[in-house]
């Protein structure tokens, strides 16, 4: 029988505020345990949650981003669990009231447009940590660190509307650059901003009800999350094979074997013995307050691809290179209008500067290249005062030194040469030199032309124009 997997994801994404969701202490990252806390954060009795204003925009924007509708009313509810780094005993969180819903995520895989429903968005507090190794007596005891205790987040559940492992790949590589675009958080995985749990189900092909799924956990990578759909989905398909049937519960993936293994039994909503948060007012947005943060959101990705395509003439492959994240998209753009030539920026910046980026380990955000320079050495090449040739020796000289190409070609005295005296001798020299191509070229032979430009680049060591060279040579010969 032919199987189909039914995924849906749940993401929870840290905003990149400057102090925690229901307190003032600090959100930073890698502060000596247990120093970022306050009576609030460590959940001491008695002590009232405020809520971060700043967190709140950032959830709205990242509503407005998937293409959700802000709710001008939610709610927090108490999500009610025991663990070692959650001292509340609860976590704040949102639950028949989530602040938007209703969203969506464009997608395509292998060609295919696919729209994958986003069903909600919420705020909620992140717990603190347990810290399992490390430690002298790490055999015997575990450690709690408090410091991510009350860190805000929000959690993005998607529709079941996946179909495979690739889209929700896919899924998960659109909504992650969405958000770094509208900056309302790094979505840095290895430091556990974005991190990606799967709920996973097959069904027999053609059949409408879904089968029992599994939620697995753990999918802190790219290559994780793929990883471990794809064994869930081949696990699932087997026992179903076998005549068995699948256990709703929690999974985790192990990467050290790339296999999913049993955590607990699912647990439902109402184990959680949710009820509204009697200590903080239902949450308002005012229609003018999410108008002027829907004003200031920015062009997001997808358009932004769609705009490069049909304005700058870019093929596809490289709107979608250009656009994997904001800084690259908005250097590109820059060096554009410095230069007045997009298709030169494009390959300028996929292939020069992103080679040089790389080898020295270092972001666009802090290219020593600037757009501007990039662009002025771009219409250098274009007026022919530089030759391509050049312009390639001249590029990582400014990559080293961060100066413009102007000041480089000045102090190097790389000018090209084009003033015809200058030319002139090197073209009679070239000429004196090779009697017998000369003689070819007069015979009829017009390829030859090729070779005693060669020969007068290599003269003036890559500093000769190559058209004025070609015309130069040819009017002394013809
Ligand atoms: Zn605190």
């Amino acid at each position: 029988m032919d199987y189909e997997p039914v995924i849906g994801l749940e993401v929870h994404v840290q905003l990149s505020t400057n102090t925690k969701i229901f307190c003032g202490c600090p959100t930073g990252f890698g502060a000596p345990p247990n120093t970022n806390v306050c009576p609030v954060c460590l959940g001491l009795p008695g002590a009232l949650p405020v809520l971060n204003r700043a967190a709140v925009e950032l959830a709205v924007k990242a509503s407005l981003a998937l293409n959700c509708e802000v709710k001008p009313h939610s709610r927090f509810a108490r999500k009610n669990y025991f663990y070692p780094d959650l001292p509340k005993g609860y976590q704040i969180s949102q639950y028949d009231e989530p602040l938007a819903e209703h969203g969506f995520v464009d997608i395509v895989v292998d060609g295919t447009p696919r729209r994958i429903g986003v069903t909600r968005v919420h705020m909620e507090d992140d717990a603190g940590k347990s810290i399992h190794d490390g430690f002298k007596d790490s055999d015997r005891y575990s450690y709690v660190d408090l410091n991510r205790s009350g860190t805000p987040l929000i959690e993005i559940v998607s529709e079941p509307d996946m179909r495979s492992s690739d889209e929700a790949f896919a899924y998960l590589t659109e909504l992650k650059q969405t958000l770094q675009f509208v900056e309302i958080s790094t979505c840095d995985m290895e430091k556990g901003h974005l991190r990606c749990d799967a709920n996973v189900s097959v069904r027999p092909r053609g059949q409408e009800k879904f089968g029992t799924k599994a939620e697995v956990k753990n999918l802190n990578s790219f290559r994780f999350l793929k990883q471990a759909l794809d064994y869930e989905i081949s696990r699932q398909i087997k026992i179903l094979e076998s005549g068995g049937s699948v256990v709703q519960e929690t999974r985790l993936y192990n990467p050290d074997v790339g296999e999913t293994f049993s955590m607990r039994s699912k647990e439902d909503a109402h184990d959680y013995r949710y009820f509204p948060e009697p200590d903080l007012t239902p949450l308002s947005i005012d229609a003018a307050w999410l108008a002027q943060v829907q004003s200031a959101m920015p062009e997001l990705p997808a358009r932004k691809r769609a705009r490069f395509i049909a304005a700058f003439g870019l093929r596809e492959y490289d709107a979608d290179v250009l656009t994997q994240s904001r800084a690259v998209s908005e250097y590109f753009e820059a060096a554009t209008a410095a230069s007045g030539d997009a298709k030169s920026a494009a390959n300028w910046v996929m292939g020069d500067l992103t080679a040089l980026l790389n080898a020295a380990g270092r972001e666009i955000g802090d290219s020593p290249v600037s757009a501007e320079n990039l662009g002025e050495l771009l219409k250098m090449v274009a007026k022919g005062e530089l030759s391509r040739k050049l312009a390639k020796e001249i590029f990582p000289k400014m990559f080293a030194t961060g100066q413009s190409p102007a000041a480089i070609v000045e102090t190097e005295g790389l000018k090209q040469i084009s003033d015809s005296s200058a030319l002139e001798t090197i073209v009679d020299t070239v000429i004196a030199a090779n009697p017998k191509q000369v003689e070819q070229f007069r015979g009829g032979k017009a390829t030859v032309i090729n070779f005693l430009v060669g020969q007068v680049m290599k003269a003036s060591r890559g500093q000769a124009d190559v058209a004025a060279a070609t015309e130069l040579l040819k009017q002394k010969l013809g």
